[in-house]
C-alpha cells in the first residue's frame, strides 16, 4: 500500500523529470514563457510540472482528490492555448506519463481547488520561476494539508547539491528531495533514488555568525531591512537563494534562519509557497511563524490571509528574531 509520502515523492519526481525534459530555459522558444502580471512569470516548465504532479496524484487517489495548485487553466488558455499545451504534453510524456493536450487540460482543470478547511494537496509546480530562468534555485513543492496543518511535505530541488553551503546552493548541484511527515522528522535524498538521510537544523548560539536565508528578488522580500535589524544579534551573513530551497537550507543546517517580509504591507503569502517547506523545517527542529511570531494558518484558502511574512529558525534563535524584528512588523 503506497503511503501519502511515497505518492508525494513520486509526484515530485515526475514533475522534476518533466521540467528536465524541457532542457535549458535560457533556450526556450518564444511563447514558452507567459507573463501573469504581478503574479510573475510562468513557463512551459511550470505548467508541465503541475500537470505531471497532478496526474500522479489523481492516478493514486482518484479524480475527486482536492488539489490546490498555482497555475490555472484559464491563464494557460488566455496566454498560451493549444500550442503551449502541446509542448506541455510532450514534456509530460518524456517524464513517463501518458499525456496529450486534452489530458493536460483535464489535469489543470482538476487542480483548481480553493483550499480552506478539510484535506487537500497544495502544489507549487515551480517555485522561484525567476530563479529557474536565471540559472538559480527553484523548487517543486508538494504538501498534504489537513485542517490547516501540513502533514506531508516534499520539496524537489533539482539544482541543489546534497551537501554544501549557500554558495553551492546558488551555483547548482545534482538535485535532492527534502521530505517530512508530521511527527516523523525530516530527510533528504538524492532526487533520482531513495537513500534518505535525516536532516536537522543547526542550533545557532550567540557568537556564531548568523546565516540568514532570504529572497534573491528584491521585490519579494525586504531582505536588507530584515538583515539590518537582525544584525543586533551578531554578524549577519546573507544567503540569498530563490524559492523554498531556503527552508531546506535551514532544515539541513546550511543556513540558520529564513526571513521574509513583503516590501508591500498588503501582500499575503500564497499557500503553496510555504506549506511543504514549513513542514520540512519544523520536522528538522525549527519553529515557523509569520514575521510577528504568530503561527501559520494554512486553512485560509489560496492566500495566507492571517499571516504576514515568515520567520523560520530553531527555537532559541526564533525567539530572538521575533524580538529583534518586532519594530519592523508592528
Ligand atoms: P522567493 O524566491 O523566495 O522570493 O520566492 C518566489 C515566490 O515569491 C513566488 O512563488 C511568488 O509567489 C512570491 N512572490 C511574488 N511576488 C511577491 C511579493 N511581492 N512579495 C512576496 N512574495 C512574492
Ligand atoms: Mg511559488
Amino acid at each position: 500500500m503506497p503511503t501519502d509520502l511515497s505518492i508525494a515523492l513520486a509526484a515530485a519526481r515526475a514533475a522534476a523529470r518533466a521540467v528536465q525534459a524541457l532542457g535549458d530555459p535560457q533556450l526556450f522558444a518564444a511563447g514558452s514563457v507567459i507573463d501573469k502580471g504581478v503574479a510573475g512569470p510562468a513557463t512551459v516548465a511550470d505548467i508541465a510540472s503541475q500537470v505531471a504532479a497532478t496526474i500522479t496524484l489523481r492516478n493514486a487517489y482518484g479524480d475527486s482528490v482536492r488539489i490546490v495548485a498555482e497555475e490555472s487553466l484559464e491563464e494557460v488558455e488566455a496566454l498560451g492555448g493549444d500550442s503551449l499545451l502541446a509542448l506541455v504534453a510532450t514534456a509530460v510524456c518524456a517524464a513517463g506519463i501518458d499525456c496529450d493536450v486534452a489530458t493536460a487540460r483535464a489535469a489543470l482543470a482538476g487542480a483548481a481547488d480553493h483550499g480552506g478547511t478539510g484535506t487537500f494537496w497544495a502544489i507549487d509546480p515551480l517555485d522561484g520561476t525567476k530563479g529557474y530562468l536565471r540559472g538559480g534555485q527553484f523548487a517543486i513543492a508538494i504538501a498534504l494539508v489537513v485542517d490547516g496543518q501540513p502533514t506531508v511535505g516534499v520539496l524537489g530541488l533539482p539544482r541543489l547539491s546534497a551537501v554544501g553551503n549557500g554558495t553551492d546552493a546558488v551555483t547548482g548541484g545534482a538535485g535532492v528531495l527534502a521530505a517530512a511527515v508530521a511527527g516523523g522528522g525530516a530527510v533528504q535524498t538524492p532526487i533520482d533514488h531513495w537513500a534518505p538521510v535525516r536532516i536537522a537544523a543547526y542550533q545557532w548560539s550567540r557568537g556564531d555568525p548568523l546565516r540568514l536565508a532570504g529572497s534573491v528578488e528584491r521585490g519579494h522580500s525586504a531582505s536588507e531591512s530584515l538583515e539590518s535589524r537582525a544584525a543586533a544579534l551578531g554578524i549577519v551573513e546573507p544567503v540569498r537563494v530563490d524559492s523554498q530551497a531556503k527552508y531546506a537550507l535551514v532544515a539541513r543546517g546550511d543556513a540558520d534562519a529564513y526571513l521574509r517580509l513583503s516590501p508591500t504591507p498588503d501582500y499575503r503569502e500564497c499557500l503553496w509557497d510555504h506549506a511543504a517547506g514549513a513542514l520540512v523545517a519544523v520536522e528538522a527542529g525549527c519553529i515557523v511563524t509569520d514575521s510577528r511570531g504568530i503561527s501559520m494558518d494554512f486553512s485560509t484558502g489560496r492566500r495566507l490571509t492571517q499571516s504576514q511574512g515568515v520567520i523560520c529558525a530553531p527555537p532559541r534563535l526564533h525567539a530572538e528574531l521575533v524580538a529583534a524584528l518586532a519594530p519592523l512588523v508592528r
